[in-house]
């Protein structure tokens, strides 16, 4: 589909069949595992769910492409196998990268305890701070991996000098850009070499499957692809089928998402019981100016600390009537969590608060739900601390 269409029209038409299957005006599930032959001549072609390019497959990585305006893209069963197989993918036993230190703890897992095993090596870096970064460079130094906007402190990342720093020094740039959805950010159009998704979030939007997508330029994507057609992580139809229908409202859901958050998080920097809110969107964040020029949207997410202690967010949290509390986020209904207790539990006290995430922390995903609604519910709960 053509550049020249929009976001949201692309949504709709981008890597719909050209011939509708029987007429049908919504893609249909193919159930089958595997294809009659046609004659392909490569063991990556043969048609099968586990190759990953079924008509379901081939649909949603022709809309996900058209999205962020690359060439091709890849689903996968969760946002983790889109993450390790591209990893894999470009990194080997010797190979050295850096990646930014405060990630998602399942990302940050799996670099910190598989890959020493692997023989791969990394090094953290301050991604806000480009001044540090040549330091840790190693002639073996092959990848540099941030994420568009960390959790869950939400700060935006020097992303412009991520993408100079590893084309000056012939690494691979890898950005989870999950946080941001393609609404927020595009970071192909900026000149990352690969954009990666949790799709159980922004994406489908519907809090019902794990997924996951790789998007950038034919060749690298095809080397994940690959790699992920080894590791066996494809993504099953009938969740192509669910994330195919979710992301045809992922503009408007997310433009909801963007206004609703920004609403709340003015609303809490208001409020005498509220010490601290972040988000991106509010003039006095520090990463305001930043996200203003990266960004066309600033995330449905909004993180706070109370002017109190764990057992009063805690209590503020289970007066909430309207959010539920567990972690993911990205869906259409509101979600809280302590991410002490959930997303960061497995990470170190001391690494924890070294990076500012204190035990009464408290993160949003704001849902599409009426914004004055929400603020009623949060003020009420405040009440009650
Ligand atoms: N990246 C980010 C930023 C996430 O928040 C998550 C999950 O919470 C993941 C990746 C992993 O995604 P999944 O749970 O779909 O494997």
């Amino acid at each position: 589909m053509s550049n020249k269409h929009q976001l949201n029209t692309k949504l709709i038409h981008a890597g719909e069949p050209k011939e509708r299957y029987a007429g049908a005006v919504s893609m249909p599930i193919f159930q089958s595992s595997t294809f009659a032959f046609g004659g392909e001549t490569n063991y990556h072609d043969l048609k099968y769910i586990r190759l990953n390019n079924t008509p379901n497959h081939i649909a949603l990585h022709q809309k996900l492409a058209a999205l962020e305006r690359a060439e091709d893209a890849l689903v996968t069963s969760s946002g983790m196998a889109a993450i390790s197989a591209s990893l894999l993918a470009f990194l080997k036993t010797g190979d050295h990268f850096l990646a930014h230190e405060s990630l998602y703890g399942g990302t940050h897992d799996l670099i910190t305890k598989d890959f020493p095993e692997l023989g791969i090596e990394y090094d953290f870096i301050d991604g806000r701070d480009p001044s540090g970064w040549h330091n840790k460079l190693r002639p073996n130094t092959k990848l540099i991996y941030v994420e568009t906007i960390t959790n869950p402190l939400l700060d935006v990342l020097d992303l412009n000098a991520v993408v100079s720093f590893a084309k000056s020094n012939q690494l691979v740039s890898m950005i989870d850009n999950t946080f941001a959805s393609p609404v927020n950010y595009r970071p192909i159009e900026h000149g990352f070499d690969l954009s990666l998704h949790s799709a159980t979030k922004y994406l489908n939007g519907h809090t019902d499957i794990v997924a996951g997508a790789a998007i950038g330029s034919k060749d690298i994507v095809t080397k994940v692809r690959h790699k992920l057609n080894h590791l066996g992580g494809a993504l099953d139809p009938n969740a192509c089928f669910l994330m195919h229908r979710g992301m045809k409202t992922l503009g408007l859901r997310m433009e909801r998402q963007n206004t609703n958050s920004l609403e709340i998080a003015t609303f809490l920097e208001g409020h005498p019981k509220v010490k601290k809110v972040n988000h991106p969107g509010l003039e006095s964040n520090p990463n305001h100016e930043r996200a203003k020029e990266l960004f066309s949207g600033f995330s449905g997410m909004v993180s706070f600390e109370i002017d109190s202690n764990v057992d009063d967010a805690d209590r503020f949290m289970s007066s909430l009537t309207l959010f539920i509390n567990t972690a993911s986020l990205g869906g259409v209904e509101s979600l809280v969590t302590r991410p002490v207790q959930t997303s960061h539990s497995g990470m170190a006290k001391e690494d924890r608060l070294a990076s500012g995430i204190k035990d009464e922390l408290i993160r949003m995903s704001i849902g599409i739900e009426d914004a004055e609604d929400l603020i009623a519910d949060l003020d009420q709960a405040l009440d009650k601390i």
